[in-house]
């Protein structure tokens, strides 16, 4: 029996690298089912594996998952009632956002924040792009880096185009299972490129090939970086939707909220309209952002059933 990590899939064959860098291929035997969760795939990049060789080839079976501490999960794209696991095991993702070219918005960043915390994976917020940033988005940057590094959430401000800061991204990654989100055009293929230049290649080369086929769903690869450690590539991780979370628990997911909430009257309490809300409270005495308070508030008032209830 040998133990690997989940590098590659692409539908019934996984690619499995061992600790001392062997590869193998390997089918999954039997029928895995994860508990809680209904998924078309039961194993994606990121987990680590059990599996047996067969015959002094270099292919395999794998026999059992090892615990997982996290997953990305979208919807199936088949299959509404399912969910499609992207990648398992997460160390961090690195939530890049601009202030401009384009404009990513703190309810943006909100959402994505609360739906990471659901999932229990940590984030990063990457303030690319410092390099067209006026005096006045420095200040707005300056204003929200203080927010969110009180709530605990490190913050970065690099330039991939003037290569600022590269390093310290590479530092965070090294050695660790990482995954880059935010919007179209924030930088996300310039900062890989500012990292390691031949990945970016190896990942446009493959994602060109993908959008053309149509196995785009099943295809997830972990890359890896050639100073050690992995970037998640796979359609669909730009942004990940709140998905399975009911509307009274979101304030369980912005962790300044939920902290103070236990002062509220009321054990129910919304922290919308209740009398001796000690979340309203905070929000007037300026312990908790008031921007943070707006986008729980609006969030509450989306449209749950088109946006988040989705039950798989
Ligand atoms: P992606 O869609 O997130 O992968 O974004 P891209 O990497 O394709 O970048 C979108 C555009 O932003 C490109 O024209 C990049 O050259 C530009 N860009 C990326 N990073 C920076 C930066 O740090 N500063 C400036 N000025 N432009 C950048
Ligand atoms: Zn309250």
């Amino acid at each position: 029996m040998k133990k690997g990590l989940i590098i590659k899939t692409t539908g019934s064959w996984h690619t499995v690298k061992e600790e001392n860098g062997e590869i193998y291929d390997c089918k999954i035997r039997g029928k895995f089912r994860i508990k809680g969760i209904k998924t078309t795939n039961p194993i994606a990049v990121g987990d680590y594996v059990e599996f047996d060789i067969i015959s002094n080839e270099k292919t395999g079976v794998i026999t059992n998952i090892i615990g997982r501490k996290n997953y990305l999960i979208r919807k199936s794209v088949n299959l509404s009632k399912q969910g499609h696991i992207i990648a398992a095991n997460i160390d961090t993702v690195f939530l890049i956002v601009t202030l401009k070219d384009p404009e990513t918005t703190t309810l943006f960043i909100d959402r994505f924040l609360i739906s990471a915390e659901a999932y229990r994976i940590p984030v990063i917020i990457v303030f690319n792009k410092i390099d067209i940033y006026d005096e006045h988005l420095l200040s707005q940057m300056k204003e929200l880096i203080n927010i969110y590094s009180d709530i605990g959430y490190k913050c970065y401000k690099i330039s991939a185009t003037q290569n600022i800061n590269i390093d310290n991204l590479k530092d965070a990654m090294k050695g660790k299972v990482n995954v880059i989100s935010g919007h179209s055009g924030v930088g996300k293929s310039t900062i890989i490129n500012s990292l390691d230049k031949n990945l970016n290649l190896k990942i446009a080369k493959i994602s060109d090939y993908h959008k053309k086929g149509k196995h785009t769903t099943a295809y997830s690869e972990l890359f890896e970086f050639e100073f050690g450690g992995y970037v998640v590539d796979t359609p669909g991780i730009k942004a990940f939707g709140i998905i399975d979370m009911y509307k009274e628990e979101i304030f369980h997911f912005f962790p300044e909220i939920f902290k103070i909430s236990k002062n509220c009257k009321y054990y129910n309490c919304t922290h919308t309209h209740e009398p001796e809300c000690a979340v309203k409270k905070s929000v007037e005495d300026g312990i908790i952002s008031s921007s943070r308070y707006i986008n729980y508030l609006k969030i509450l008032d989306e449209d749950w059933d088109e946006k988040y209830r989705k039950p798989f």
